[in-house]
């Protein structure tokens, strides 16, 4: 019997940073009813306030979901009201030091850019991540700033050697993303196992980037059973299926209708 369902949040229970739609907010309030729910994205806490957690029903079933930023390196929870668990934030040397080194690869790798649409640099405690035409660029910028990766490739083979002990990973189509070393989603996955006490072979866990080299990608390896969707649409049907798997009240429900 499965004890946890796990989603990733952007391409999977909502388009890039846009707000799950009513159908996908109702879905995960009758989810919540049978078993419990957790969520996990590289994105900061704002962004799962902003897509997901105003659109739900605010009532007790949100007593059975785990909120999982970047990566699960901060661990949210319910009670009555949303409780930050833990937050594994940078100290003030390590940001200093990163964000020296980011401004730094940018001014060595050569390239100009003539407008920004807001910061930079983001420090989300636990990850600090360089967009290079800022936080709120149009996606129609962003998409052609650096499609073959290579301006960031470059930036990336400054930083390495210039933060060895931290991971550098290229993300999104303009940002990179320094973290410590060792966090993806599988980090982000034991973490429940370990907050919630639910072993991994009792999980499920839906996202759109399951493939080699995609960051759902680690949970499969990690030996969750992972489902593959191609975006909210598929994660839709999914979920209505594990509903009725895990309510006997809903499969008999369905049983009648069928
Ligand atoms: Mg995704």
């Amino acid at each position: 019997m499965k004890k946890l369902i796990v989603y990733d949040l952007d391409g999977t229970l909502a388009e890039s940073k846009a707000p799950v739609d009513p159908d996908m907010a109702t879905l995960l309030h009758d989810l919540l009813d049978v078993v419990k729910v957790a969520v996990i994205s590289g994105g900061d806490w704002p962004q799962f306030e902003k897509q997901l957690l105003t659109h739900l029903p605010h009532d007790e079933r949100l007593k059975g979901l785990s909120i999982l930023p970047t990566s699960g390196t901060k661990f949210y929870g319910f009670a009555g009201t949303w409780k930050k668990l833990y937050s594994e934030d940078f100290t003030a040397d390590e940001r200093n030091k990163i964000i020296n080194a980011l401004k730094t690869a940018q001014a060595a790798s050569g390239f100009t850019i003539q407008k920004v649409w807001g910061d930079v640099i983001e420090d989300r405690g636990s990850q600090i991540t360089f967009s290079a035409l800022g936080q709120q660029a149009p996606l129609e910028e962003k998409v052609k700033w650096d499609a073959d990766f290579a301006k960031r490739k470059k930036m990336k083979a400054i930083l390495d050697p210039l933060i060895p002990e931290f991971s550098v990973q290229m993300g999104g189509a303009t940002s990179i993303d320094v973290t410590k070393h060792g966090i993806d989603k599988a980090y982000g996955i034991r973490k429940l196992r370990d907050q919630l006490a639910i072993p991994l072979k009792e999980m499920i866990y839906i996202g759109d980037a399951l493939f080699a080299g995609g960051n759902d990608y680690p949970v499969e390896e990690a030996g969750v059973v992972s489902i593959p969707v191609r975006g909210p649409n598929e994660t839709k049907p999914v979920t209505e299926a594990i509903i009725a798997c895990l309510d006997p009240a809903s499969s008999a429900r369905a049983w009648k209708l069928a």
